[in-house]
């Protein structure tokens, strides 16, 4: 086998491993030897159902018999039970709330089965509970060896890869060490130049292959996952070296304001700069000096006043003339992810320019308003499209504001200068080049996040921007007031909920899913969903409120209704799922309630928390977890002690398994990536690097194979979008 052979062609493959290895996105060698393991398990937790004890986390192998499904006497929840036979014994499993497993495992089979192992209270008889199981050709090799008791084997590491249905860990594993045999590896070219590797002491490519998928001991494997690690962050950052160098050769308006004049502008606010905003207008009024564009991203939690950093940076550039004009002013375009941020913010916008004799637009696909009217100097009015688009194409109209309406081909500007993306993880790549390609000057541009993310994660995939953070609220914010609640005092919660329901205030409730799940299809998991939370309460708990649903799955202008029914006050209790409407202003909705709180990051937990931090009344988070787990515990005790976001988000990814932090899904980036960003002194040398290939030859020709990958990257990324 070559690192390109099909799978499918070396490997008689059943109808379910086919679509396992689909769903695995493993088609050819190279995918498979690709496909990491995510742990190592040691065999000497291998054991025979005699030398089971009770507390341990087991494996055992053996089969299955007496396999039952019913409901349980009391409870009623489905319950399916089996007894799994070895030669020295037999135990007792047994499975709540998965009825469909027992359809999935025939009597007779051979299995391996890995769980804790517990003990009747009465009866001196073990069992395992919910254990994982999975069918298996025949016993391992190492497994008998520790059946008959030789132990000889017994501290080898064996490789638990991410399995799927039809796909088991277990067969990875052979699949793997069968195309290692093949030779296989000797096809393996190394990307990472071999000064680097060196220097990082790193293992070439083909040898960390072998030590990724078959260890000999642990520091092989180790060795073996950095390399791997940094080779990801690598070239995602050559990608990102490039990208910047790219957008920093192309030229952009100058804008000569002085910090004096953009502090005139400020001083009107009714507020006083933080800290932190001052020290933000001043790294973007540097870089406006500069005539090259800036890519900046403004990282701060929701509250700190991202706002008025983009209001005073908007005012230097509209104040501002273009080059060698003794009329007209340089424009501004400011893009939200919804209609309701976007008249949110032109309605700030007014306020902040009132004064001035700027004209401010909005655009979205309900409608176009300007403000100034004619008629009424101080209110916004209705205007025609194609009235819009002609004040914005001839420069009348400075500062555009706009959803998603505003990136289309038709909206011209005169002098777009100044691009500013709010809630910027709502947009991709492709939308952020539809805004500053709109002219051949390009315009500096601002991203704002509320996002909170490690340092590493942002160094890495926001590698072609210029960080700054806004990592100080403004005074007199009094935190959130956060509750862990136990399950038992769930009704005392609800108590306290409604007084200050009946005080006028509004409530969030927070759930981890949209829907039930389907028993029959998925792993049942128990958590609660938006739909039947909210019938729920509205038939046992707070039946006087009106209570409404909102999650990804509705239309957008019924999120919208919702949204404006809620700010409104005609809603009393909102429950929605995590995703929806991060940035919404509903200043009355003082409470928040958290379901589930062990299934989200304590970064995601802090933004939730952030949507009742709006009013001058004390805001009040509810975090329910249903797990009784100490680590849970010390997790969740961390969000009542953290000044921020960002620290959260960093103990996040010291705290969490690799496999729980969903990179993957949620930044693109691997687990094993993500075990890299652990480690600062590893991201930065992949960054230095990357940045010294690039400055000294964007075009990688003295590294052909670093080239080709980076055009196949630039490739792939024109496909997915
Ligand atoms: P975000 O960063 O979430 O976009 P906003 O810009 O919406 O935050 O600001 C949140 C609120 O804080 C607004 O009502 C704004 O007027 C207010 N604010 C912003 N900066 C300050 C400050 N320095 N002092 C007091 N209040 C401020
Ligand atoms: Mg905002």
């Amino acid at each position: 086998m070559n690192l390109q052979s099909l799978i499918a062609d070396h490997f008689r493959l059943t109808e379910a491993e086919r679509k396992g290895l689909k769903k695995l996105g493993i088609e050819t060698a190279e995918d498979m030897l690709s496909h990491f393991p995510s742990r190592y398990g040691s065999v000497s937790e291998m054991r025979t159902i005699a030398h089971l004890a009770q507390g341990e986390n087991s494996t055992v192998f053996g089969r299955i018999a007496k396999l039952e499904a019913r409901k349980a006497f009391r409870s009623k929840m489905a319950l399916g039970t089996a007894e799994l036979v070895d030669d020295t014994g037999k135990i007792k499993l047994i499975w709540f709330n998965q009825p469909y497993l027992a359809k999935m495992i025939p009597e007779g089979v051979l299995v391996r089965v890995e769980g804790k192992v517990s003990q009747k209270r009465k009866a001196n008889e073990f069992y395992f509970s919910n254990p994982k199981i999975e069918r298996v050709e025949k016993i391992p090799m190492s497994a008998e060896a520790s059946l008959f008791g030789t132990e000889s084997d017994a501290h080898h590491l064996h490789p638990v890869y991410p399995e799927t249905r039809g796909v088991s860990s277990n067969w990875l594993f052979h699949a793997v060490q069968k195309i290692i045999k093949t030779g296989a590896l000797d096809f393996v070219k190394d990307q990472i130049p071999a000064d680097i590797l060196k220097k990082y002491s790193l293992p070439s490519r083909k040898t960390a292959l072998i030590w990724i998928h078959a260890p000999k001991k642990e520091g092989d494997a180790r060795a073996a996952r950095k390399r791997f690690a940094f080779e990801e962050v690598f070239l995602i950052q050559l990608q990102k070296q490039k990208e910047k160098k790219l957008w920093k050769s192309e030229s952009a308006f100058a804008i000569e304001k002085t910090d004096a004049q953009i502090a005139k502008f400020t001083e009107r606010f009714p507020f006083s700069l933080t800290r932190a905003q001052q020290r933000a207008i001043e790294a973007i009024s540097t870089d406006f000096q500069k005539g090259t564009p800036m890519a900046r991203l403004l990282e701060g939690d929701v509250g700190s006043g991202k706002t008025a950093v983009a209001a005073a940076t908007a005012y230097a550039v509209v104040s501002s003339r273009p080059e060698g004009q003794s009329f007209g002013n340089l424009q501004v375009a400011y893009l939200c992810p919804t209609e309701i941020l976007a008249k949110q913010q032109f309605e700030n916008f007014i306020s902040f320019f009132s004064h001035l004799p700027i004209n401010i637009g909005l655009i979205t696909s309900s409608g176009c308003r300007k403000f100034p009217s004619k008629v009424n100097p101080h209110g916004a009015t209705d205007i025609s499209r194609a009235q819009l688009l002609k004040w914005v194409g001839n420069g009348e109209i400075p500062v555009l504001v706009g959803t998603h309406s505003l990136i289309q081909k038709s909206v011209k500007f005169k002098h777009l200068a100044y691009a500013i993306i709010d809630e910027q993880h709502r947009f991709g790549v492709k939308q952020r080049k539809a805004l500053v390609h709109k002219d051949k000057i390009v315009p500096h541009l601002l991203s704002m996040t509320a996002t909170p993310i490690p340092r590493t994660l942002a160094l890495t995939i926001f590698g072609d921007l210029d960080l700054t953070l806004l990592d100080e609220m403004p005074p007199g914010r009094k935190p959130v007031h956060t509750e862990i609640v136990l399950p038992n005092e769930r009704d005392a919660t609800y108590e306290k909920i409604r007084r200050e329901l009946k005080n006028g205030r509004q409530c969030y409730i927070i759930t981890p899913r949209i829907d039930e799940p389907d028993p029959a299809k998925e792993f049942a998991v128990q958590a609660k969903s938006a739909k039947a939370e909210a019938k729920r309460l509205k038939e046992k708990v707070f039946q006087e409120y009106e209570i409404a649903v909102m999650h990804s799955k509705l239309k957008d202008s019924e999120k919208e209704s919702t949204m404006e029914d809620f700010k409104d006050g005609k809603i009393h209790i909102l429950v929605s799922t995590s995703v929806v409407e991060v940035g919404v202003n509903v200043p009355n909705a003082t409470l928040i309630i958290i379901e589930g709180a062990e299934r989200f990051g304590l970064a995601q937990l802090h933004q939730l928390r952030g949507r009742v931090l709006r009013s001058a009344h004390q805001a009040h988070c509810f975090v329910f977890t249903e797990s009784k787990g100490r680590a849970v515990a010390e997790r969740l005790v961390a969000l009542g002690k953290a000044k921020n976001g960002f620290e959260l988000a960093e103990y996040d990814l010291e705290q969490r398994g690799a496999g729980e932090l969903s990179g993957r899904e949620q930044w693109g980036v691997s687990d094993i990536a993500m075990e890299a960003l652990q480690n600062l002194k590893m991201v930065e040398a992949a960054r230095a690097e990357a940045a010294r290939l690039i400055s000294e030859d964007d075009t990688l020709s003295r590294y052909p194979l670093l080239a080709q990958h980076l055009a196949a990257r630039a490739e792939e990324k024109i496909h997915f979008e």
